[in-house]
């Protein structure tokens, strides 16, 4: 018995998610074209799709599982459970007008020709704000269009922003917040969900460890109490002695998010050589 997991094939999402499940410990070739690989040492199949075709497969049964972007469920949802947020492919689905044009709140964009390839999502945001536009619905290269005469605005989806800008554009309003997730069909079974659970417990420690940097520092004695302060660590920090009377080095793990907050206090109270590290895996 296999797991069968649907990911896009190419594309934005195609790497993360192929780098998700090499860090996962989980091997397996994808040559140029390939369609399908075998895992080789885990009870996992995998399948390359175009990513707007996978939540059908798993709805339908052909994939048991699936990666996607959460904009691509919210504009056309399909029966499929959306269980575990991936950290990946974030972007957004934003508003986006002419430079020039002047824009004050939403109710600006009111009778005005917006295109984009996400009516449903864009139809509910303008609903919910009872602003009435032209909802103008093209498949791809969305932010030419107000340059060629076909809209007055945009709705796409986002990262840095520098595609619109390089457009002419400016964002305006965020209708919809992205990132990749997993999904898996609603009808799976109990063999099946054994071997999920099995790679669900990889990806969340592999996740941990990306939101986590491991850190070594050397610090005298008489500092070591206010350093402890600023190190959270898994329980508390490891402390080992120098070789140079006086001085310990300290090692721990910190919350990515305010990384760089702790190194400056670390400095501050007295650190040095410090060295920081990334984490492969982190298993609580
Ligand atoms: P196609 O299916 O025709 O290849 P697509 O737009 O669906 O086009 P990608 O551009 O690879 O395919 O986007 C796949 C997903 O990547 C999007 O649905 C979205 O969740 C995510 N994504 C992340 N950043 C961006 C971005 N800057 N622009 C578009 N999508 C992004
Ligand atoms: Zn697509």
């Amino acid at each position: 018995m296999k797991l069968k997991i649907a990911l896009q094939k190419n594309g934005r999402l195609a790497d993360g998610s192929t780098d998700l499940l090499r860090k996962c410990g989980i091997r397996f070739s994808n040559g140029y074209g390939k369609l399908r690989a075998e895992a080789a040492d885990f009870p996992l199949e995998i399948f390359f799709l175009r990513d707007d075709d996978i939540p059908d497969y798993v709805a339908d049964g052909v994939a048991d599982i699936g990666v996607i972007g959460e904009n691509v469920l919210a504009e056309d949802p399909k029966p499929v459970d959306a269980f575990e947020k991936l950290g990946f492919g974030r972007c957004r689905l934003s508003l986006a007008v002419p430079k020039a044009q002047p824009y004050e709140d939403i109710s600006d964009i009111a009778g005005r020709r917006i295109a984009t390839s996400y009516p449903n999502i864009l139809r509910t945001f303008l609903k919910e704000r009872n602003v009435d536009a032209d909802i103008h619905e093209i498949s791809g290269s969305v932010e030419i269009a107000p340059s060629i005469g076909l809209a007055d605005a945009v709705c796409d989806l986002v990262s840095s922003g520098s595609t619109l800008f390089s457009n002419g554009l400016r964002e305006v309003e965020t209708v919809l917040q992205s990132e990749a997730v997993m999904v898996a069909r609603r009808d799976l079974g109990d063999e099946q969900r054994a071997i999920l659970e099995k790679l669900l417990f990889r990806v969340r420690s592999v996740k941990a460890a990306a939101q986590n940097k491991y850190i070594l520092l050397n610090a005298p004695e008489a500092k070591v109490d206010e350093i402890r302060r600023l190190l959270p660590g898994m329980r508390s920090p490891s402390m080992v002695p120098l070789a140079e009377p006086g001085w310990v080095s300290l090692h721990s793990v910190v919350d990515e998010a305010d990384f760089w907050d702790v190194v400056d206090s670390l400095k501050r109270a007295g650190a040095e050589g410090i060295l920081v590290l990334s984490i492969d895996q982190m298993i609580r």
